[in-house]
């Protein structure tokens, strides 16, 4: 009988292997066995498909990817291969919209968020009922344009937002998620309360300020370094109805610069709480002023929009800034009716130095307003032009390299590369961000995001990333102490200058969390186990 029983598992081990393909030499053959074995495809379709990202820019095939229907699969299969002879790496991919590989498992297995259930109601439940806490419990795989839908219901919104919300929560909270709300609100990470997360050791753990906090605060910005994360509980308040939103050009960037200043800066302060608040949003762009499509996609939404006069402006200074701002209201709310909104913005709008006849004003609801990206996502793949080559440089600038900024990399470095996407510029302040999280920015009070977001249409996307290593070596040449955003680095000692003083404390969490270095292997920051 002992034979019989011999046989029979060899055979069902067989017919497993039939079904998901050939088995590939990097993973540990007796993988198969566990009861999970039926939620992993090694074939080359499922593979292809979790090979490429956004960025375009590489192509990397992991051995396996593996469909979870619960977090407790995504727990078995990383405490399985911790505790293999032959471990594996693994890494969540949410919406693959990382620029450069990050979602990549080279040889190991991609777990296909979505898979626990993107979209559904029970994996995105809004708490409303305590109005001095309310909040959403969101599995990690959802997109935040789910959230903002299922909040939305209950006249509710979380206060702080990506540009573009085809993104999931996992994905955004392992790096910050910033936008034009971030000055008031702090990133998306500073609006968390508490986290569901598996560890590299396959342990389930909540984690909050108050439990497991060293693991809450080292997962949040922590580049999915110290666990997958499989729920987190975000702050919710009330939704406005509507947003008075505007764009005013500029063509001095010292006005630009200190007009941006004032407004995070009266947004905060007692006097404008008292008449409702300043603008809720602030961002701002350098503009490109061919108005081309792909030099726009961001603006393609905004009603009177002269791109005509705008591009004269343009092609009389060299180079144009655009201020964005907006102010929500709503017909309840008493702090700000649609009965004072008008006079609001205009006294506002009265202490700016724009240039003047240069202020566009667009009146929209709420939603919107937050999901206004994907307009343009929509007009350019419409053109076949969204899924191209997007060699991106995110970066954080301190304030005291701005001039320099302007003068070195858009009056020239960039002087000639109007078409080639969106250069966005404005400002956040440090004391909105949490030391203890593991995003990295720079060390002065106010500093600002810049995103270089190139569209490679033309197939030239190594003349650009040319020009990103040359904005780069500019910045270090002058001396300019940048972080980036969304980083990514080829050797361990780039990334320990880029952590700085906090590299000891990022690879103490590593060892306790995920000793092994299993976990999100395509950032390249680990490689072998500590
Ligand atoms: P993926 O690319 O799938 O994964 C990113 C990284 O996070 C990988 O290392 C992955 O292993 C890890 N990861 C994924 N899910 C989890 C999880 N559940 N737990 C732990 N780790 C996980 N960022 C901003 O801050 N502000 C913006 O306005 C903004 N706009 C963007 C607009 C576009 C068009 C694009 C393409 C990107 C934008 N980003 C923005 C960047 C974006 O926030 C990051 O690239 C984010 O990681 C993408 O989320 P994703 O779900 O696609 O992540």
């Amino acid at each position: 009988s002992f034979l019989i029983v011999i046989f029979l598992v060899i055979t069902s081990l067989m017919s497993i292997v039939s079904q998901i393909g050939p088995w590939p030499g990097a993973l540990p053959q007796d993988l198969v066995a566990i009861d999970l074995a039926a939620k992993l495809r090694l074939d080359s379709h499922a593979t292809a498909l979790v090979s490429t990202d956004f960025g375009g820019l590489t192509q990397v095939a992991p051995a396996a990817v593996f469909y979870p229907s619960s977090p407790h699969d995504i727990a078995v299969l990383v405490q399985f291969s911790y505790s293999s002879s032959r471990p594996f790496t693994v890494a969540p991919r949410g919406h693959g919209h990382s620029i450069r590989g990050q979602a990549f498992a080279p040889d190991g297995v991609v777990i296909d968020m979505p898979s626990l259930g993107r979209g559904r109601a029970d994996r995105i439940i809004v708490h409303s009922d305590d109005s001095s806490f309310r909040y959403v419990d969101a599995g990690g795989e959802q997109l935040w344009i789910d959230v903002l839908h299922a909040a939305l219901e209950h006249g509710l919104s979380p206060p702080s937002w990506t540009d573009y919300l085809y993104l999931t929560v996992g994905g955004t909270l392992s790096n910050a998620g910033v936008s034009g709300q971030a000055f008031r609100h702090g990133p998306q990470i500073s609006n968390v309360y508490e986290l569901d997360v598996i560890t590299g050791k396959g342990e389930m753990v909540t984690c909050s300020r108050d439990y497991n906090s060293e693991l809450f605060y080292a997962v949040l910005g922590g580049l999915g370094q110290f666990g997958i994360i499989t729920r987190a509980r975000i702050a919710l308040e009330p939704a406005p109805q509507r947003v008075r939103w505007v764009r005013l050009i500029y063509d001095d960037f010292g006005a630009f610069t200190r007009d941006q200043e004032r407004l995070i800066a009266i947004s905060a302060s007692w006097e404008s709480k008292k008449k409702g608040g300043g603008f809720d949003y602030v961002e701002g762009s350098v503009l490109a002023a061919d108005g081309s499509p792909i030099g726009s996609w961001r603006s393609s939404s905004f009603a009177g929009w002269d791109a005509e006069r705008i591009a004269r402006l343009g092609a009389q200074h060299g180079v144009i800034y655009c201020l964005e701002g907006a102010m929500y209201y709503d017909s309840v709310r008493a702090s700000r009716s649609w009965v004072v909104v008008d006079e609001e913005l205009e006294l506002l709008l009265e202490e700016l130095s724009f240039v003047p006849g240069f202020a566009f004003t667009n009146d929209v609801s709420y939603e919107r307003f937050l999901d206004r990206v994907h307009d343009g996502e929509l007009k350019l793949r419409s053109m076949g032009l969204w899924d191209v080559p997007h060699p991106w440089l995110n970066i954080f600038l301190p304030k005291s390299g701005i001039q320099d900024f302007n003068s070195g990399v858009f009056k020239k470095i960039l002087k000639h590369n109007e078409s080639t996407g969106p250069i966005l510029f404005y400002p956040l302040n440090k004391n909105k961000w949490d030391e203890r999280m593991s995003s990295v920015i720079p060390d002065e009070e106010i500093f600002y995001s810049i995103g270089l977001l190139w569209s490679a249409i033309m197939d030239d996307w190594e003349y650009l990333e040319n020009l990103n290593m040359e904005i780069i070596q500019f910045c270090d040449q002058k001396g300019i102490k940048y972080k980036q955003y969304l980083p990514h680095y080829l050797s361990q000692e780039d990334w320990m200058k880029h952590f700085g003083p906090r590299w000891d404390k990022f690879v103490e969490m590593k060892r306790k969390y995920d000793p092994k270095a299993l976990l999100s292997p395509g950032q390249k920051i680990f490689t072998t186990s500590l």
